[in-house]
């Protein structure tokens, strides 16, 4: 499911990247083109006054067999002053050459036409053409003055030009293909990394459906095969069948506990569990959850300790820190079975410190990493004790939705240490 997901947002961006890299280069390109033409323009434009005015500046028009004279006398001086790698005609009212200095391949004749057009309308005009294999760019120039009207026809052939902007193409193309296959590995690096926060929520969430639905099924068999014993006992009394219902009713008791923490869960997922923090007495908070469990220590023949500082004030969600001071000493108690427990709170270089120590089973090296995992329990065989497996993981959630920090050092056989540093 998260391959196909994966692979769609890809193409998903694929398609982006390909539009948006097809607008730049075609934006690049043709932005060019247009700002290179518009100068050209201007060149052309400039050219073609230059060359009026070099013509009036005071020479008769002789005529030489229709070749103007004075082409003939200052040809080079013309070429020698030329900004323009152009060629160009020089048309009087008549639309008679009065001279001109085309390149290898006259086009005069092709482009007659516009000069004509450029005296009838009394316009200038600028195309671009294609005459023969080339295209030329034709700047005709139209002058009326005093000397009469006349029309400078300059024009340039642009196959150098053509080369260059398809080369230009090429360039982008290859930009464009490159960069976009660049993109795409990127983006598809970039994707599986957003995805794989929600893959691993996704994949926590199908594990804990699972193991809730399977951790909620062993108390429900547990209760329903005790009823049964019950109930086929026809004839007998409640107090005859005191054990089977006790089970069941312990049992209750576990599933109650196992909701609850689900809830929990499922709120921590959700990322609904806000803090409602408040200044309160945590020295009080741990006294009250101590006494409480010291009868159940003392019942089992534990030793219960507790070095208290007195009126340590945090500021903190009351409920969920009772939560975890609960979930910690419980679990001292519940995995001891001789030696002591002993919870100290203390300020330690200006952090407070709650530690809950116990000599009881201890933690294997093996388990030590998990045991903060939902639903794990060391060594599920050899106790089985009410445990849901959630405590220790809302505990680290708990502290780390305080931003404490919550660690464990144990030894098997030695016992174990918790230490919650806020
Ligand atoms: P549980 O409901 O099973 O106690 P927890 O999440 O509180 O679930 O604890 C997870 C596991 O960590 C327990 O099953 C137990 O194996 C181990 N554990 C927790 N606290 C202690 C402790 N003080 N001593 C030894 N083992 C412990």
């Amino acid at each position: 499911m998260f391959k196909k997901l994966h692979l769609k947002l890809t193409a998903y961006m694929g398609v982006i990247l390909i539009l948006f890299m097809f607008f730049v280069a075609a934006g690049i390109y043709n932005f060019t083109r247009i700002v290179f033409e518009d100068g050209n323009k201007e060149l052309m434009k400039t050219e073609a006054i230059r060359i009026y005015n070099y013509k009036s500046r005071g020479f008769p028009e002789f005529f030489i067999n229709n070749e103007a004279l004075f082409r003939r006398l200052r040809p080079n001086s013309l070429i020698e002053s030329k900004r323009l790698d152009a060629c160009y005609i020089v048309y009087d009212e008549h639309l008679t050459r009065v001279f001109s200095d085309e390149g290898e391949i006259p086009i005069a004749n092709d482009i007659k036409t516009l000069a004509e057009k450029s005296l009838e309308e009394g316009r200038d005009l600028y195309e671009t053409l294609k005459i023969g294999r080339f295209n030329y760019r034709v700047y005709t120039k139209y002058f009326n003055d005093i000397s009469g009207q006349s029309v400078v026809q300059v024009y340039q052939n642009t196959v150098n030009e053509d080369i260059l902007w398809s080369f230009l193409k090429n360039v982008l193309l290859v930009i464009g293909v490159t960069g976009t296959i660049i993109l795409l590995g990127l983006s598809y690096f970039l994707t599986g990394q957003a995805l794989k926060p929600i893959k691993e929520t996704w994949i926590r969430q199908k594990d804990f459906v699972a193991d809730a639905s399977h951790e909620l099924r062993t108390p429900l068999t547990v209760i329903q095969t005790n009823l049964d014993v019950v109930l086929s006992d026809e004839d007998g009394r409640v107090s005859n069948n005191e054990i089977w219902l006790d089970n069941a009713y312990s049992e209750t008791k576990v599933m109650a506990k196992l909701i609850d923490q689900l809830l929990m869960m499922a709120k921590a997922d959700n990322n609904e569990g806000k803090l409602d923090l408040t200044d309160f007495s945590f020295s009080e908070v741990v006294e009250n959850v101590c006494h409480n469990m010291k009868v159940i220590a003392e019942n089992k023949k534990i030793e219960f300790i507790m070095n208290i500082e007195e009126d340590m004030i945090i500021k903190a969600d009351y409920d969920k820190m009772r939560r975890l001071v609960v979930i910690l000493v419980d679990n001292a108690v519940k995995y001891t079975e001789q030696g002591r427990v002993t919870v100290s709170l203390f300020t330690d270089r200006n952090r407070k410190v709650l530690l809950v120590e116990d000599t009881g089973i201890g933690i294997n090296e093996r388990d030590i990493d998990r045991i903060f995992d939902r639903f794990y329990r060391a060594d599920k065989a050899r106790h089985r004790e009410g445990g849901t497996g959630l405590g220790l993981s809302i505990a680290k959630w708990i502290a780390h939705m305080h931003r404490y920090s919550l660690t464990v050092e144990s030894t098997v056989n030695e016992g174990s240490k918790f230490t919650l540093r806020m």
